[in-house]
């Protein structure tokens, strides 16, 4: 029997990490557009909302008028995809913390990237005061919503002692921050995945190591974001392109700017943050390339980073994934970041075809946490 895969195209919502980018760049008008794109072809699509960006606003907008502006749109947006069909869920950047604003859309962010480093009480803070958040400001709309899923800035989610029983204290049915052969060791961010013990289908997570199987039954589940390896030469062709387009960009804008730079870009800039420990410099560089390019590399299921042949190469794992997993539902999640699209087109053929299928069905966050509590989705114990 042929599975059926429940594909839930999720985006990560928010500025860059360091706190650059025009939200309205980065997330109002490309959330619009992205919606446009999923009701056009009948899917509903998930947006993880990454709440601290936007508490921190409200908190300043008293002494910068600009801050409520943003903060008031960034509402508008989310209640207006949330009412044309699309879900929700929590996302949290703790960097937020003590933010300090510094005018003209900058900001100096000060806090710990991974919400693991901070103490337990105050991880639970965060959590019930994003999860709070949203359910205020959607249960207007919808008096049945509930923010039941979590995915951690960074996926910085194990392991830990205290975050995977303080999201279940709090009702989340499960999280989706673990993905399986990523790992990171950069001046903010050190992760490591690589050991992970279920890569795909749903499982009870080891309460205090959440990349481990439970030996039991837990009171959260996670379901992993997808990844897959591979695609050297489809990542080659898609490197290429981007290289090709980013200079096009600085040609024009130099054109239009008669050589004058730019002001700093609405897209904001990302420093050396996701740049691993001994890859940068040349000799970084040229392990960059060979690891890239020769030995392959595993990539994060992020649609706003592959192109059209790299989706369908991910499709095609999925499917052989779900086929060796023996279940009859398979709940699969995707990642997008709107912050990261340029061009729309691979993203717009990629869902029409998806809505074609007829072993995938679309989902959202909040279905997969249906499924998983009336049992079409099971989850694994070791
Ligand atoms: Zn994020």
């Amino acid at each position: 029997m042929k599975p059926v895969i429940h594909l839930a195209f999720v985006d990560d919502w928010e500025v860059r990490g360091n706190g650059s980018g025009d939200p309205r760049a980065l997330q109002f008008e490309p959330m619009r557009k992205l919606v446009k794109i999923f009701n056009g072809h009948g899917i509903r699509g998930s947006f993880n909302a990454e709440v601290m960006q936007q508490l921190v606003h409200r908190n300043q907008q008293e002494r910068f008028p600009e801050l409520k502006a943003i903060a008031d749109e960034w509402e508008q947006v989310v209640t207006e995809s949330f009412r044309r069909g699309h879900d929700i869920q929590l996302h949290l950047h703790p960097q937020w913390t003590n933010a300090i604003y510094q005018g003209h859309g900058n900001w100096k962010l000060g806090g710990d990237w991974s919400i693991l480093n901070y103490p337990p009480q105050q991880i639970r803070a965060m959590l019930v005061t994003g999860k709070q958040y949203l359910e205020t400001l959607l249960r207007k709309l919808d008096p049945g919503y509930a923010c039941v899923s979590f995915r951690a800035g960074s996926w910085c989610a194990a392991p830990s002692d205290s975050l995977m029983p303080i999201l279940s204290e709090l009702g989340f049915v499960f999280d989706m921050s673990i993905v399986a052969g990523i790992r990171n060791d950069t001046p903010q961010v050190k992760l490591d995945y690589t050991q992970c013990e279920e890569p795909f289908v749903p499982y009870y997570p080891d309460m205090r190591d959440a990349r481990r199987v439970s030996r039991s039954f837990e009171p959260i589940v996670c379901v992993p974001t997808n990844s897959f390896s591979g695609a050297r030469f489809a990542l080659l062709r898609r490197d290429f392109g981007k290289a090709c387009s980013a200079l096009q960009r600085r040609v024009r804008r130099l054109r239009n700017g008669n050589g004058v730079a730019p002001p700093i870009s609405s897209r904001g800039h990302s420093g050396d943050e996701w740049t691993n420990k001994g890859e940068s410099g040349a000799i970084g560089l040229l392990k960059r390339v060979v690891k890239r390019y020769v030995l392959g590399q595993v990539h994060i299921a992020d649609v706003s980073r592959l192109n059209y042949a790299m989706m369908h190469q991910m499709m095609a794992h999925i499917r052989r994934q779900a086929a060796r997993s023996g279940l009859p539902n398979v709940p699969v999640i995707l990642e997008n970041h709107t912050k990261d699209i340029f061009d729309f087109s691979d993203i717009e053929r990629f869902v029409a075809d998806v809505a074609l299928y007829q072993d995938v069905k679309t989902v959202t966050l909040t279905e997969i946490a249906h499924g998983l509590r009336n049992g079409t989705f099971k989850a694994r114990a070791a």
